[in-house]
C-alpha cells in the first residue's frame, strides 16, 4: 500500500458504499435524534456512483417485500430532526399511501436516492464530514489507530487515502457465478448438467432481464417450464414475476416449479392471525419474543406470501394451479426430471457480499469468514466483521445485503431463524444503532489501550 506517497483525509468513520446499508447506521442515528453526534465525530462515505441513497435497488422490476409504510418509516425521529422537511415530500407521501401494501421497487428507489440526497446535503454541512461519490474504495489497512483506506476516483484515477477510526463496510452483494459453479443438485452439478439453460434469479429480476426472459419463454410457442432452485423471498419473487407480470408468457398447470430444501413458511403478524387462518405449523422457538409475530424473518410476505399460501392451500386462498412446490432431499429421481425436462433454470440461491480487501499493520492479506465458504456470514451478531478464524476485526463493521447479520435477543426475530435478514428496516433501526453506538463509544470500549483512548480518535497515524 503506498498511503504514504497519497492526500490523506482524516474521520472518524468511513463508510464504503454509499447504497441504503451505507446510509442505515446514519438514517438509525437520525432516528434516535443522534445524528449531528455521528457527525460531530466525522463520517466519510464513499460510493462509487454519482449518487448516495439508492443503491442497486431500482435495477429490479418487482414489487417490494416491505411495505410502503416501513420504507417511509427510515425518516422518523425527533420532529425537528435533520431529515424532517422530507416527511412531506411527495415520494413520501407516495410511500405511506400504500400503507401496508407492497411497492415497486423502483418508486421506493427513488424515495431512497431523495434520502440520500438530503442526507448528503446533511453530512456536507458538518465540518468533519465528506461524500466522495465518484469514488471507488480499493481496500483497507489496518493501522495503530484504526484504518487507512484507500479510495479511487473512478473518472481520474487519482487516489487518496482515507484515515478513520472505524470502517463500515457497506458494498453490497452479487450472486458469484463461482459459487454456482459448485452447486449440487440431487447429486448432480447444476451447471455441468444443465448450464445452457441455467440462469440467476438476478438475471430474471432485472428490468432486461426480465424483458429477456419473457421473450425467450414465449418464443417457444408453447406453455413452457420452469423450475427455480431456492425457497428464499427471491425465488417466490421470481415465481411471481413468470406468472403474474409476463403477459406474453401462458403457463399451463405445473408450469413453474419451486424447488426448495426447507420448508417454506408463512409470515403472521401474530397467534392468532395464524391460527385464524389454520396455519398452526409453528411452535414457540418460529415466534419473535419482541414483536410477537410469526417467522418476522423467516416468512414470506405481501405477493410472495399470496403466491406460496394459494400454492400451500393456506387461509382459504383460491389455488395457483400453475406452481408447483417440490421439496428437495426427497425423491432424487423426480428431481432430475423436472430439471431435464424445464425449459429454463433459476437458480435463486441468495447473494453473496463483495466486502473488499482487507490488511493487517504489517500489509499482509486478511482472509474474511465470508470468504471460506458459500454460506459463512461476513459479521457476527454485533456487524463486526469476522476474520477467516472466527475472530471480530476491531472497528471494522459489515452491514447490508448478504452480510449475514441475524438479529436475537432485544433485537427480535424468532430464534429458529437461519439464514439472512436482509430487509431494510431493520439496518435503518437496530442494526444501524449497534454500529452507531460503536462509532460513540469511547476508545477503550472499542480495544483500545488507554495511551490511544488519551490521544483522542483522531489520532496522528504514519501509513504503512
Ligand atoms: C431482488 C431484491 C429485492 C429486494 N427487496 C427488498 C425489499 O422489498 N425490502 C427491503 O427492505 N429489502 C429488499 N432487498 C434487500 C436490500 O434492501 C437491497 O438489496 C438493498 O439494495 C441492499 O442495500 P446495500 O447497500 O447492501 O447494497 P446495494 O444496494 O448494492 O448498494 C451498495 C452500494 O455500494 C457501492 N459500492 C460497492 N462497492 C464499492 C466500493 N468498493 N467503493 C465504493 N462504493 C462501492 C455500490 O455502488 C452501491 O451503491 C431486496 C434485495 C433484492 C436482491
Amino acid at each position: 500500500m503506498e498511503g504514504d506517497k497519497l492526500s490523506s483525509d482524516r474521520t472518524g468513520v468511513a463508510i464504503i458504499g454509499g447504497g441504503p446499508a451505507g446510509l442505515a447506521p446514519l438514517l438509525a442515528a437520525h432516528r434516535a435524534g443522534r445524528l449531528s453526534a455521528l457527525l460531530k465525530e466525522g463520517v466519510t462515505v464513499v460510493e462509487q456512483s454519482d449518487t448516495i441513497g439508492d443503491g442497486t435497488l431500482g435495477r429490479w422490476c418487482i414489487h417490494s417485500d416491505s411495505t410502503g409504510f416501513t420504507f417511509a418509516d427510515c425518516l422518523a425521529g425527533p420532529r425537528d430532526g435533520e431529515l424532517a422537511a422530507l416527511r412531506s415530500h411527495p415520494l413520501t407521501k407516495e410511500l405511506l399511501q400504500m400503507r401496508e401494501g407492497p411497492v415497486s421497487l423502483r418508486r421506493a428507489s427513488k424515495f431512497l436516492a431523495a434520502v440520500g440526497q438530503a442526507m448528503n446535503e446533511v453530512i456536507t454541512a458538518a465540518p468533519k464530514s465528506h461524500v466522495f461519490t465518484k469514488h471507488k474504495a480499493i481496500s483497507t489497512q489496518r493501522t495503530r489507530t484504526g484504518w487507512l483506506t484507500i479510495v479511487k476516483n473512478v473518472d481520474t484515477g487519482k487516489e487518496h487515502s482515507i484515515d478513520s477510526r472505524i470502517v463500515v463496510l457497506a458494498t453490497g452483494a452479487s450472486q458469484p457465478a463461482e459459487r454456482l459453479q459448485r452447486e449440487i443438485v440431487a447429486g448432480v452439478n447444476l451447471v455441468e448438467h444443465w448450464g445452457g439453460k441455467l440462469v440467476q434469479s438476478g438475471d430474471v429480476l432485472s428490468f432486461t432481464g426480465c424483458a429477456g426472459t419473457s421473450t425467450r419463454l414465449a418464443k417457444l410457442g408453447r406453455a413452457p417450464r420452469v423450475a427455480i432452485i431456492g425457497g428464499s423471498t427471491s425465488a417466490a419473487a421470481v415465481a411471481d414475476l413468470l406468472l403474474n407480470h409476463m403477459p406474453n408468457v401462458s403457463f399451463a398447470p405445473g408450469g413453474v416449479t419451486i424447488l426448495h430444501r426447507r420448508e417454506l413458511r408463512i409470515y403472521y403478524p401474530n397467534v392468532n392471525a395464524a391460527l385464524a387462518d389454520g396455519y398452526a405449523e409453528f411452535g414457540s422457538d418460529d415466534i419473535c419474543p419482541v414483536s410477537g409475530r410469526v417467522f418476522r424473518l423467516a416468512g414470506f410476505r405481501l405477493d410472495s406470501r399470496e403466491l406460496i399460501m394459494r400454492a400451500r392451500g393456506i387461509g382459504g386462498r383460491a389455488p395457483e394451479p400453475r406452481l408447483r412446490l417440490h421439496r428437495l432431499g426427497m425423491d432424487d429421481t423426480a428431481t432430475l426430471k423436472l430439471l431435464d425436462d424445464a425449459d429454463l433454470i433459476i437458480a435463486a440461491l441468495g447473494y453473496r457480499p463483495h466486502a473488499m480487501p482487507v490488511f493487517d499493520e504489517m500489509g499482509k492479506r486478511v482472509s474474511l469468514l465470508a470468504e471460506t465458504s458459500p454460506q459463512a456470514p461476513l459479521v457476527d451478531d454485533r456487524c463486526r466483521v469476522i476474520d477467516g478464524s472466527g475472530n471480530p476485526i476491531p472497528r471494522l463493521f459489515g452491514i447490508g445485503l448478504a452480510a449475514g447479520f441475524v438479529p436475537r435477543g432485544k433485537l427480535g426475530g424468532e430464534p429458529s431463524f437461519r439464514g439472512q435478514a436482509n430487509g431494510l428496516w431493520l439496518w435503518q433501526s437496530s442494526v444501524g444503532e449497534l454500529i452507531v453506538d460503536s462509532c460513540l463509544s469511547p476508545y477503550r470500549e472499542l480495544g483500545y489501550s488507554n495511551e490511544l483512548a488519551s490521544g483522542g480518535h483522531l489520532a496522528q497515524i504514519s501509513a504503512a
